[in-house]
């Protein structure tokens, strides 16, 4: 499946996506996340965090950049580059050492680091759809693909 679509329709669905994506994770994964401020970036981050195994507070690393999670199976960076002034800062910050074949890379605004983030595995945008959100995804490489092939939202 190189795509998919779903609507969310209040905050827990969004959290339950999340949760969703983080389970049908077998390997290493590079997600990108667009989507306007307040769009459900990080409510979708704090439920793959959760189900990974992370129970305390999830916020946007939005003045560190980068968070970094070691949870029982897997190393998590959750990135929010909102505030990246200029993207040669991730040379500088050693971005490459964050993207190993077997970490999983959730990123903010990845469109502020063009040219020096890898490449993402899957894409999702999230949009304001009345009261709720809509979420489309867009599988980027095969590993992408297979994780939208098995995942399974309530
Ligand atoms: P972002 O990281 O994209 O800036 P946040 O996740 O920090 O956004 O904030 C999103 C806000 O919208 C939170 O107040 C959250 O409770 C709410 N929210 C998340 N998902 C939904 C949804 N599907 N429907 C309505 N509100 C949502
Ligand atoms: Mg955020």
């Amino acid at each position: 499946m190189k795509e998919r679509e779903l609507s969310l329709a209040n905050d827990s669905a969004t959290v339950a996506l999340g949760r969703a994506v983080a389970n049908a994770c077998q390997q290493g994964l590079v997600l990108y996340l667009y989507g306007d401020l307040g769009a459900g970036k990080t409510t979708f981050s704090r439920g793959f965090l959760q189900a990974l195994g992370h129970q305390g507070h999830v916020k946007s690393p939005t003045y560190t950049l980068v968070e970094p999670y070691s949870l029982p199976d897997r190393q998590v960076y959750h990135f929010d580059l909102y505030r990246l002034v200029d993207p040669e800062e991730l040379e500088f910050m050693g971005i490459r050492d964050y993207f190993t074949p077997e970490s999983i890379c959730l990123v903010e605004w990845p469109q502020q680091g063009e040219g020096f983030l890898p490449p993402a595995d899957l894409t999702l945008t999230l949009t304001y759809q009345d009261e709720g959100r809509q979420a489309h995804f867009v599988a980027q490489s095969k590993n992408g693909e297979f994780l939208l092939d098995n995942l399974s939202v309530i």
